[in-house]
């Protein structure tokens, strides 16, 4: 190597390390620019986002039955500009914002439906459809759904690949995921990945996720024997085993569900006690006919490697008993070929990075980190997309404890700070830009 060679090589190292950071800095510039356009976007729209959502609000409805909710959602769609394939498995409906540049393809998913209840509506804007209730928040999930759609259309120009919104009718009774599976979602959009937001009792401004499962595995475990004259014995083995196989005793704070979201035992913390656990949610069911004695209980657990594990052993234990002789069966079952609840999956990368760029942007404290899930009969059929699409699935907080306000979905006082419909937009707006920068 001669030492002209070197003083070239020098100076083209200089060359690219200037323009190099000349571009990160642009780059940097443009990033801040396009975040701030998001915000002022979604601050002139806020007020008729509220709107939209008291509209959803007042005409609640069921699973299956959302016809009005899509047509609105619909007509919103084409009225941004984009392509809306309506019909997709029932009521579903696909918008497409394809900004004419290859790139990558990000599917949001919203869901739509309310629930059959009596309970009373909490607002001044109440349902006035008798006896069903935005109980559960899809109001402002397809509300949220829409608003990010209205500011990523008004960001076109600056964008490249394709954004989806998917809004799902049905997930109540968790068939409208598989129903717009089954119907062809996936052969009409190909996304690279899938996100999806729930209302949560966390305070509004922050969103909360982790990755792995963000519910718990529920099944029911049913253990069956044959008949026998000394059938109390039986019901009482069975009973102290599965109770000595439980992570906490009866007297654990576990139990105060009040406990999930106290920063030391709660999931935000660490070291929760919501990390790793198998717990017995329902009283024993005893079922005895002639010649048959099954005895029946809900389980939750932290992880289905951990379901598996209990049940290995909880059937090994019986097998080597002194009531091995009786003993037909040991199962998970909850329900017709469902022996364990799905619960959504999210993906470790893209949990890391979408936490990291919200978080960059708006802040470290708008996003709280999970550890762990509360024992709750919780789940979402979002699961489905995320088997065949790598995903996540995000808590957007909608509480406000000075206003009184506790967002807990299905409970009888649930309501939402309405503030959260800008947060959602916002956050969720700018992540998906950084997705598909990335
Ligand atoms: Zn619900
Ligand atoms: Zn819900």
């Amino acid at each position: 190597m001669t030492v002209t060679t070197k003083i070239i090589r020098t100076t083209l190292i200089l060359q690219f390390l200037f323009y190099g950071l000349f571009a990160i800095g642009q780059n940097a510039t443009n990033r801040f620019t396009i975040h701030q356009s998001v915000q002022s976007r979604t601050d002139a729209i806020f007020d008729s986002l509220v709107k939209i959502r008291r509209d959803f609000h007042i005409h609640p409805e069921v699973s299956g039955k959302e016809k009005r909710t899509s047509e609105k959602i619909a007509s919103y769609l084409l009225s941004l500009g984009l392509e809306v394939k309506t019909g997709v498995g029932g009521y579903g409906i696909v918008g497409i914002l394809d900004t004419g540049r290859p790139g990558k393809k990000i599917a949001w998913r919203a869901d739509i439906d309310a629930i059959a209840t009596d309970l009373p509506d909490v607002v001044d804007f109440p349902s006035k459809n008798k006896g069903v209730r935005h109980i559960c928040g899809h109001d402002l999930h397809a509300t949220i759904g829409i608003g990010i759609a209205n500011v990523l259309a008004s960001q076109k120009e600056k964008l490249e690949g394709t954004i989806y919104f998917i809004f799902q009718p049905s997930e109540e009774n968790a068939k409208g995921a598989q129903m717009m599976i089954a119907d062809g979602l996936f052969n009409l959009i190909k996304p690279d990945e899938i996100y999806a937001l729930h209302m949560t009792p966390y305070p509004v401004g922050t969103i909360a996720t982790k990755s792995a499962n963000v519910f718990v595995h529920m099944t029911a475990i049913e253990v069956e024997y044959k008949a026998s004259s000394d059938q109390d014995s039986l019901v009482n083995f069975t009973k102290e085993l599965l109770s000595s196989a439980q992570t906490y005793n009866q007297s654990s704070e576990f139990w105060d569900l009040k406990n999930v979201f106290n920063p030391e035992l709660g999931v935000t913390n660490p070291n929760t006690i919501y990390k790793d656990f198998i717990a017995l949610m329902s009283d024993f069911n005893i079922k005895k006919t002639d010649d048959k004695l099954k005895v029946r209980i809900m389980v939750h657990a932290s992880s289905i490697e951990k379901l598996n594990t209990f049940l290995a052993s909880i059937k090994s234990k019986i097998e080597t008993s002194k009531y091995a002789k009786e003993l037909q069966s040991v199962k998970f079952d909850f329900m017709e070929e469902m022996p364990v609840f799905f619960t959504p999956m999210n993906n470790q990368e893209l949990t890391n990075a979408s936490m990291k760029s919200i978080s960059s942007i708006y802040g470290e404290q708008s996003v709280i980190p999970l550890y762990g899930m509360g024992p709750f009969s919780f789940s979402d059929d979002f699961a489905y997309f995320q088997e065949l699409v790598p995903g996540v699935y995000f808590f957007l907080g909608g509480a406000n404890y000075e206003k009184g306000i506790n967002a807990m979905p299905h409970t009888p006082t649930f309501a939402i700070d309405e503030e959260c419909i800008r947060t959602g937009v916002n956050y969720f707006s700018s992540m998906i830009i950084e997705r598909l920068n990335n």
